[in-house]
């Protein structure tokens, strides 16, 4: 079942509002590419956006907690609107009131592969691939969980399969000890403060200065907060 150019990212275009959000308008693309993106996304809720390529776009999943290096950990994936290729590389704020609305920063990339077809695996509600990443590599799965749907969403389970990649106590610990953009270095932290400070009117203060006076001495151990600032300016 082949989607038409205009209907494949329908959902996606109804849902924003391209004069407000920053994020890519894109279009169905004819490629056949293997690309892989991990987007953290500090939302309402905090999650982390799965999304393979097939078919000119990027299917994708909303991964609540996290992908976890441990086949013990199964971790709910919802499956979300298929997005266009431009947004693999988006990083930035969704502005208050809009669809999403909060920071987005590239946490993984890289290439993925599944031996089978993978749009037989996706109509079945079950995909085994490998992952090429920065920080994700090895086998995974992700299984429709048929019969857990709810309110019209399509709930699955993204899964480590235990090979020479996999941990034992892979739970949070490489969400926590990696949290930073393979793109630029920047966590959704810097991207929320970034964006407000460019915004700001000339002699304000800056977003960083504001937050340091709210909360002092909150630091980070793998990077000082001058060269936070120097990243964030545009
Ligand atoms: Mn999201």
């Amino acid at each position: 079942v082949r989607m038409s150019r205009s209907s494949a990212l329908r959902e996606y275009h109804q849902k924003r509002n391209f004069t407000r959000t920053k994020e890519p308008r894109g279009v169905l693309k004819r490629r056949t590419g293997d690309l892989f993106v991990v987007q953290k996304h500090a939302a309402r809720r905090l999650h982390y956006d799965f999304r393979l390529e097939l078919d000119g776009v990027l299917k994708s999943w909303a991964v609540t907690r996290g992908p976890s290096l441990s086949p013990a950990d199964k971790r709910l994936a919802v499956r979300t609107e298929d997005h266009p290729l431009d947004y693999a590389v988006f990083e930035g704020k969704i502005p208050e009131g809009e669809y999403g609305a909060g920071s987005v920063i590239v946490w993984d990339r890289g290439r993925w592969s599944t031996e089978g077809d993978p749009h037989q695996q996706l109509a079945k509600g079950h995909l085994e691939f490998e992952l090429d990443g920065t920080k994700l590599k090895g086998r995974w799965h992700l299984v429709h969980m048929r019969g857990r749907d709810k309110g019209g969403k399509e709930n699955w389970l993204l899964i480590k399969v235990d090979d020479e990649y996999a941990t034992a106590d892979g739970g949070t610990g490489l969400l926590e000890d990696e949290p930073r953009s393979v793109k630029t270095g920047r966590t959704v932290e810097d991207v929320a403060g970034s964006e407000v400070r460019i915004r700001r009117k000339p002699g304000a203060p800056s977003a960083a200065k504001r937050a340091e006076r709210k909360s002092p001495a909150k630091p980070t151990a793998a990077q000082p907060r001058a060269e936070i600032s120097v990243k964030g300016a545009k």
